[in-house]
């Protein structure tokens, strides 16, 4: 078995629409990214890279690419789980916390649960996503942007 971490975090861009673990939030400020800056997928594809030792996102899919701008963040997760594969490894779990003062998440998370188990090729009963505030602290907490930590379990 391996264990992986990943950690991301972007700031809001209330001119770009917010795309949260392949869902689409509506009415909430989008984030600052190269890619679509879906900070939940970004996070996810750490802990898969870093759970098999293969790099990281940006190794794979550099945001100075221009094959990058704008796109869906789910290929790079769909790549991520595809190379886990085929080092070996198939995904046991994951578990995310994503912490924001804004949106409201709660009434989103099992759309993202089911939309990553998918593409995780798990059971959503294996997806877990967690939202939570900063309590005010720090810039997050300030509701400068959203930040994201994940572990993931891949098994033999
Ligand atoms: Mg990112």
């Amino acid at each position: 078995m391996r264990v992986g971490f990943g950690y991301d975090s972007h700031v809001f861009d209330e001119g770009r629409p917010l795309h949260l673990g392949g869902v689409l939030i509506p009415g909430a400020p989008g984030l600052r990214g190269h890619s679509d800056a879906d900070v939940l997928i970004h996070a996810i594809v750490d802990a898969l890279y870093g759970a098999a030792a293969l790099g990281d996102i940006g190794s794979h899919f550099p945001d100075t690419d221009p094959r990058w701008a704008n796109a869906d963040s789910m290929q790079f997760l769909r790549a991520a789980v595809a190379e886990v594969r085929a080092a070996g490894y198939s995904v046991g779990n994951m578990d995310a916390t994503v912490i924001c003062e804004r949106p409201k998440l709660r009434p989103h998370v099992d759309a993202i649960r089911a939309r990553l188990a998918e593409v995780l090729g798990v059971d959503v009963s294996a997806v877990s996503v967690k939202a939570k505030t900063n309590e005010g602290m720090d810039a997050v907490g300030e509701g400068k942007g959203i930040a994201v930590h994940c572990v993931v379990l891949l098994l033999p």
